[in-house]
């Protein structure tokens, strides 16, 4: 029988929970702020329809549905058949008709969500691999799809902004980004944004200051900062 309420237990990931459900409602408010014609405009990521954007939403949620669905029943069920598969169903997405279009991401998202609620307590620390290949426990879902929907609301370029994020959410996107930089590409960057410090400015290669949503927006590639060089690539 489907639970009424969250069966995880751990502190750390029913925190997480209720800041995905904030972050989810807020990217519903910025969709909201889209009039139907205006889906097909640009939206602030090179290249993207908003329309586009809202089908990686929507999609993004299935394919993280997937994995909470690995992790309750144990057999393996990745995110995307394909990258091409991926694309593909980005395009059909952002053909659909408004109306259909925001169906879809909204469907989707409660669908995720349910998902959550619903996967056992136990069953949180199952091994799961995304679509870049990490092994990483069922709980991480949350994070990957809180990242997607505060930043893709901004993206909606309808009135959403950095600094609306939540401070929390904009550190962990910070140490994120600079811990990618320094992983994959050992460029070692070091960030002193407000009273928050990322990396090891002694000894980084690049110290940046700025406040935690100028960096953020920086660091992420959604901003510039004075005298600054654009950030290296992120994902
Ligand atoms: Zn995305």
């Amino acid at each position: 029988m489907p639970a009424r309420s969250d069966l995880a237990t751990d502190p750390g990931v029913l925190a997480d929970l209720a800041a995905v459900r904030l972050g989810t409602a807020y990217f519903r408010r910025a969709l909201l702020h889209v009039a139907d014609d205006d889906l097909a405009g640009p939206s602030l990521l090179d290249g993207w329809s908003r329309a586009a954007l809202v089908a990686h939403v929507g999609y993004n949620a299935r394919a993280l549905a997937r994995l909470v669905e690995w992790a309750a029943t144990g057999v393996e069920n990745p995110m995307y058949a394909s990258p091409e598969v991926r694309n593909e169903e980005i395009a059909y997405g952002a053909s659909l008709r408004p109306i259909a279009l925001r169906n879809l991401a909204e469907h989707a998202a409660i669908d995720l969500d349910v998902r959550w609620r619903d996967l056992p307590d136990e069953r949180w620390s199952w091994t799961v691999r995304t679509a870049q290949g990490r092994e990483v426990p069922a709980s991480e879902t949350v994070w990957m799809r809180m990242r997607e929907v505060w930043l893709h609301a901004v993206d909606l370029d309808s009135g959403a902004r950095v600094r609306d994020v939540p401070a929390p959410v904009l550190e962990r996107l910070l140490r994120d980004v600079v811990g990618m930089w320094s992983r994959r590409d050992a460029i070692e960057v070091a960030v002193v944004a407000d009273d928050v410090q990322v990396g090891d400015p002694s000894s980084a290669q690049r110290v940046v200051k700025a406040s935690l949503p100028d960096a953020v927006a920086w660091a992420t590639g959604r901003g510039t900062l004075p005298g600054e060089d654009p950030a290296p690539r992120w994902l």
